[in-house]
Protein backbone atom coordinates (compact mmCIF):
# COMPACT_ATOMS: atom_id res chain seq x y z
CA UNK A 1 0.00 0.00 0.00
CA UNK A 2 1.17 3.54 -0.76
CA UNK A 3 1.49 5.65 2.34
CA UNK A 4 1.16 8.66 0.48
CA UNK A 5 -2.60 7.54 -0.52
CA UNK A 6 -5.28 7.50 1.87
CA UNK A 7 -4.90 4.74 4.25
CA UNK A 8 -7.98 2.31 5.72
CA UNK A 9 -9.42 2.58 8.76
CA UNK A 10 -9.51 -0.77 11.11
CA UNK A 11 -11.89 -1.64 13.68
CA UNK A 12 -10.46 -4.88 15.34
CA UNK A 13 -11.93 -6.82 18.00
CA UNK A 14 -9.52 -7.80 20.32
CA UNK A 15 -11.26 -10.50 23.39
CA UNK A 16 -9.48 -12.32 25.55
CA UNK A 17 -5.36 -10.82 25.59
CA UNK A 18 -4.78 -14.56 25.30
CA UNK A 19 -5.05 -14.10 21.77
CA UNK A 20 -1.84 -11.76 21.36
CA UNK A 21 0.02 -15.25 21.92
CA UNK A 22 -0.12 -18.66 20.75
CA UNK A 23 -1.77 -20.22 18.25
CA UNK A 24 -5.29 -18.77 17.54
CA UNK A 25 -7.76 -17.08 14.78
CA UNK A 26 -7.96 -13.76 15.92
CA UNK A 27 -4.04 -13.45 16.04
CA UNK A 28 -3.50 -15.14 12.34
CA UNK A 29 -6.24 -12.61 11.79
CA UNK A 30 -3.88 -9.70 12.77
CA UNK A 31 -0.77 -11.35 10.71
CA UNK A 32 -2.46 -11.27 7.95
CA UNK A 33 -3.91 -7.77 7.66
CA UNK A 34 -0.64 -6.41 8.81
CA UNK A 35 1.01 -7.93 5.63
CA UNK A 36 -1.82 -6.57 4.01
CA UNK A 37 -1.92 -3.21 4.89
CA UNK A 38 2.03 -2.58 5.06
CA UNK A 39 3.40 -0.41 7.35
CA UNK A 40 1.96 3.47 7.91
CA UNK A 41 3.45 6.25 8.83
CA UNK A 42 1.91 6.39 12.23
CA UNK A 43 -0.84 4.23 13.84
CA UNK A 44 -3.97 6.16 15.17
CA UNK A 45 -4.83 3.19 18.13
CA UNK A 46 -8.55 4.05 19.67
CA UNK A 47 -8.72 1.73 23.27
CA UNK A 48 -11.33 0.27 24.61
CA UNK A 49 -9.47 -0.02 27.30
CA UNK A 50 -8.67 3.89 28.30
CA UNK A 51 -11.78 4.70 28.84
CA UNK A 52 -12.23 8.45 29.90
CA UNK A 53 -14.32 11.01 30.78
CA UNK A 54 -13.91 13.55 28.48
CA UNK A 55 -11.58 12.42 25.05
CA UNK A 56 -7.78 12.13 25.33
CA UNK A 57 -5.16 11.78 23.18
CA UNK A 58 -0.82 10.65 24.28
CA UNK A 59 0.92 13.54 23.12
CA UNK A 60 4.14 11.43 24.77
CA UNK A 61 7.28 10.51 22.65
CA UNK A 62 6.80 7.17 24.03
CA UNK A 63 3.41 4.69 24.68
CA UNK A 64 4.67 2.79 28.19
CA UNK A 65 3.05 -0.43 28.30
CA UNK A 66 0.71 -1.41 30.25
CA UNK A 67 -0.76 -4.70 31.63
CA UNK A 68 -3.38 -4.01 32.64
CA UNK A 69 -5.21 -7.61 32.70
CA UNK A 70 -4.87 -9.94 35.77
CA UNK A 71 -4.74 -13.73 36.81
CA UNK A 72 -3.36 -14.91 33.15
CA UNK A 73 -0.49 -17.31 32.64
CA UNK A 74 3.26 -15.79 33.03
CA UNK A 75 4.53 -16.17 28.73
CA UNK A 76 0.96 -13.69 28.53
CA UNK A 77 3.36 -11.08 30.64
CA UNK A 78 6.86 -11.48 28.47
CA UNK A 79 4.75 -9.84 25.73
CA UNK A 80 7.03 -6.73 25.26
CA UNK A 81 5.30 -4.03 22.79
CA UNK A 82 6.54 -0.25 22.72
CA UNK A 83 6.41 1.31 20.21
CA UNK A 84 7.37 5.10 19.82
CA UNK A 85 4.94 7.94 20.57
CA UNK A 86 4.47 10.57 17.97
CA UNK A 87 3.89 14.10 18.89
CA UNK A 88 3.51 15.75 15.95
CA UNK A 89 0.91 13.36 14.57
CA UNK A 90 -0.54 13.65 17.85
CA UNK A 91 -0.69 17.55 17.69
CA UNK A 92 -2.65 16.86 14.34
CA UNK A 93 -5.09 14.36 15.87
CA UNK A 94 -6.15 17.29 18.35
CA UNK A 95 -6.18 19.75 15.71
CA UNK A 96 -8.99 17.55 13.47
CA UNK A 97 -10.38 17.08 16.95
CA UNK A 98 -10.92 20.55 16.69
CA UNK A 99 -10.98 21.26 20.49
CA UNK A 100 -13.36 18.13 22.04
CA UNK A 101 -9.70 16.35 23.06
CA UNK A 102 -6.65 17.34 25.67
CA UNK A 103 -3.61 15.92 25.61
CA UNK A 104 -3.02 13.24 28.71
CA UNK A 105 0.00 11.03 29.30
CA UNK A 106 -1.46 9.51 32.06
CA UNK A 107 -2.14 6.00 30.15
CA UNK A 108 0.09 4.23 27.56
CA UNK A 109 -0.43 1.36 25.41
CA UNK A 110 -2.81 -1.22 26.79
CA UNK A 111 -3.31 -5.21 25.92
CA UNK A 112 -6.70 -4.12 24.05
CA UNK A 113 -3.88 -2.09 21.94
CA UNK A 114 -0.27 -4.30 22.45
CA UNK A 115 -2.36 -7.60 21.89
CA UNK A 116 -3.26 -5.89 18.48
CA UNK A 117 -0.40 -4.18 17.15
CA UNK A 118 1.96 -6.73 18.67
CA UNK A 119 0.71 -9.35 15.69
CA UNK A 120 0.43 -6.44 13.20
CA UNK A 121 3.78 -4.69 13.42
CA UNK A 122 5.81 -6.76 15.52
CA UNK A 123 9.06 -5.01 15.15
CA UNK A 124 7.34 -1.94 16.82
CA UNK A 125 8.40 0.00 14.45
CA UNK A 126 5.86 2.63 13.26
CA UNK A 127 4.60 5.28 16.04
CA UNK A 128 1.54 4.60 17.57
CA UNK A 129 -0.77 7.78 18.97
CA UNK A 130 -3.45 6.15 21.62
CA UNK A 131 -6.70 8.36 21.59
CA UNK A 132 -9.06 7.03 24.46
CA UNK A 133 -12.99 6.28 24.62
CA UNK A 134 -15.13 8.53 25.93
CA UNK A 135 -17.39 6.89 27.34
CA UNK A 136 -19.71 9.58 28.53
CA UNK A 137 -20.35 10.42 24.89
CA UNK A 138 -23.46 9.23 23.48
CA UNK A 139 -22.85 7.23 20.02
CA UNK A 140 -23.51 10.06 17.80
CA UNK A 141 -20.97 11.77 19.06
CA UNK A 142 -18.58 9.23 18.77
CA UNK A 143 -19.35 8.85 15.11
CA UNK A 144 -18.48 12.52 14.73
CA UNK A 145 -15.79 12.08 16.73
CA UNK A 146 -14.45 9.16 13.94
CA UNK A 147 -15.51 11.92 11.30
CA UNK A 148 -13.30 14.32 12.65
CA UNK A 149 -9.98 11.68 12.23
CA UNK A 150 -10.96 11.04 8.52
CA UNK A 151 -8.38 14.28 7.42
CA UNK A 152 -5.76 12.20 8.95
CA UNK A 153 -6.10 8.98 6.39
CA UNK A 154 -4.54 11.39 3.85
CA UNK A 155 -1.31 11.57 6.03
CA UNK A 156 -0.41 8.41 6.01
CA UNK A 157 -2.29 7.41 9.51
CA UNK A 158 -3.61 4.29 10.15
CA UNK A 159 -6.67 4.23 12.26
CA UNK A 160 -6.86 0.90 14.81
CA UNK A 161 -10.01 0.98 16.57
CA UNK A 162 -9.64 -1.85 18.90
CA UNK A 163 -13.13 -3.34 21.04
CA UNK A 164 -15.66 -5.84 20.15
CA UNK A 165 -19.12 -5.71 18.84
CA UNK A 166 -20.38 -7.83 21.48
CA UNK A 167 -18.68 -8.06 24.85
CA UNK A 168 -20.63 -9.11 27.82
CA UNK A 169 -18.17 -10.47 30.70
CA UNK A 170 -20.64 -11.16 32.87
CA UNK A 171 -22.03 -14.20 30.02
CA UNK A 172 -18.50 -14.88 29.25
CA UNK A 173 -18.03 -18.97 28.85
CA UNK A 174 -14.82 -20.01 28.40
CA UNK A 175 -15.50 -23.91 27.49
CA UNK A 176 -17.60 -22.06 24.30
CA UNK A 177 -15.86 -21.48 21.05
CA UNK A 178 -18.93 -20.03 19.25
CA UNK A 179 -20.98 -17.28 20.34
CA UNK A 180 -24.34 -17.28 22.01
CA UNK A 181 -27.63 -17.44 20.08
CA UNK A 182 -28.31 -13.73 20.63
CA UNK A 183 -24.56 -13.12 20.32
CA UNK A 184 -24.47 -14.28 16.69
CA UNK A 185 -27.48 -12.56 15.89
CA UNK A 186 -26.68 -9.08 17.09
CA UNK A 187 -23.30 -9.53 15.51
CA UNK A 188 -25.11 -10.00 12.68
CA UNK A 189 -27.85 -7.41 12.77
CA UNK A 190 -24.65 -5.33 12.87
CA UNK A 191 -22.53 -6.83 10.38
CA UNK A 192 -25.33 -7.20 7.62
CA UNK A 193 -26.07 -3.10 7.96
CA UNK A 194 -22.29 -2.32 7.65
CA UNK A 195 -22.11 -4.47 4.48
CA UNK A 196 -25.30 -2.54 3.21
CA UNK A 197 -23.78 0.91 3.65
CA UNK A 198 -25.92 1.61 6.32
CA UNK A 199 -24.42 2.68 9.25
CA UNK A 200 -26.88 4.43 10.78
CA UNK A 201 -28.36 1.36 12.27
CA UNK A 202 -25.06 0.88 14.53
CA UNK A 203 -25.18 3.89 15.41
CA UNK A 204 -28.72 3.53 16.48
CA UNK A 205 -27.86 0.39 18.49
CA UNK A 206 -30.39 0.36 20.69
CA UNK A 207 -33.01 -0.59 18.31
CA UNK A 208 -31.49 -3.76 17.66
CA UNK A 209 -32.74 -6.91 18.98
CA UNK A 210 -30.46 -7.84 22.02
CA UNK A 211 -28.34 -4.62 22.33
CA UNK A 212 -28.56 -5.06 26.40
CA UNK A 213 -27.18 -8.54 26.23
CA UNK A 214 -24.78 -7.25 23.70
CA UNK A 215 -23.64 -3.98 25.20
CA UNK A 216 -23.75 -3.90 28.64
CA UNK A 217 -21.42 -0.84 28.90
CA UNK A 218 -20.37 0.99 25.83
CA UNK A 219 -16.88 1.24 25.84
CA UNK A 220 -15.93 -2.15 23.88
CA UNK A 221 -18.68 -0.85 21.47
CA UNK A 222 -18.08 2.36 20.89
CA UNK A 223 -14.48 2.39 18.98
CA UNK A 224 -16.78 0.52 16.06
CA UNK A 225 -18.55 3.92 15.85
CA UNK A 226 -15.35 5.58 15.59
CA UNK A 227 -14.46 3.32 12.75
CA UNK A 228 -17.70 3.84 10.65
CA UNK A 229 -17.17 7.92 11.06
CA UNK A 230 -13.84 7.54 9.59
CA UNK A 231 -14.66 5.42 6.74
CA UNK A 232 -15.85 7.03 4.05
CA UNK A 233 -19.47 6.44 3.11
CA UNK A 234 -19.37 4.13 -0.10
CA UNK A 235 -16.19 2.61 1.59
CA UNK A 236 -15.09 -0.97 0.07
CA UNK A 237 -16.20 -3.00 3.50
CA UNK A 238 -13.94 -6.20 4.24
CA UNK A 239 -15.50 -8.21 7.19
CA UNK A 240 -12.06 -10.52 9.05
CA UNK A 241 -11.78 -12.37 11.77
CA UNK A 242 -15.64 -12.75 11.61
CA UNK A 243 -16.82 -15.29 14.46
CA UNK A 244 -18.16 -15.21 18.24
CA UNK A 245 -16.08 -16.69 20.69
CA UNK A 246 -16.56 -17.53 24.99
CA UNK A 247 -20.32 -17.27 24.17
CA UNK A 248 -20.50 -13.64 24.48
CA UNK A 249 -18.14 -11.82 22.77
CA UNK A 250 -17.45 -11.32 19.20
CA UNK A 251 -14.53 -10.71 17.05
CA UNK A 252 -15.92 -9.78 13.93
CA UNK A 253 -13.81 -6.89 12.56
CA UNK A 254 -13.89 -4.60 9.66
CA UNK A 255 -11.60 -3.27 6.94
CA UNK A 256 -12.66 -0.05 5.49
CA UNK A 257 -10.88 1.45 2.18
CA UNK A 258 -11.01 4.18 0.11
ZN1 LIG B 1 -11.07 -5.61 25.97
Amino acid sequence: MDVTGKMPVLFTGHGSPMNAIGDNRARSGWKKMGEYIGKPNVIIAISAHWTTRGLYVRTAADNPQINDMYGFPPELYEVHYEPMGSPEFASAVMMCLAGRAKGNNSWGIDHGVWSVLSNMYPDADVPVVMVSTDATADAQTQYEIGKSLRAMRSMGALIVASGNVVHNLRMVNWDMDKGYDWADSFDGAVKDAILNGDFKTPVEYENIEFFEKAIPTVEHYYPLLNALGAAEPGSKVTVWNDYRELGSMSMTSYLFES
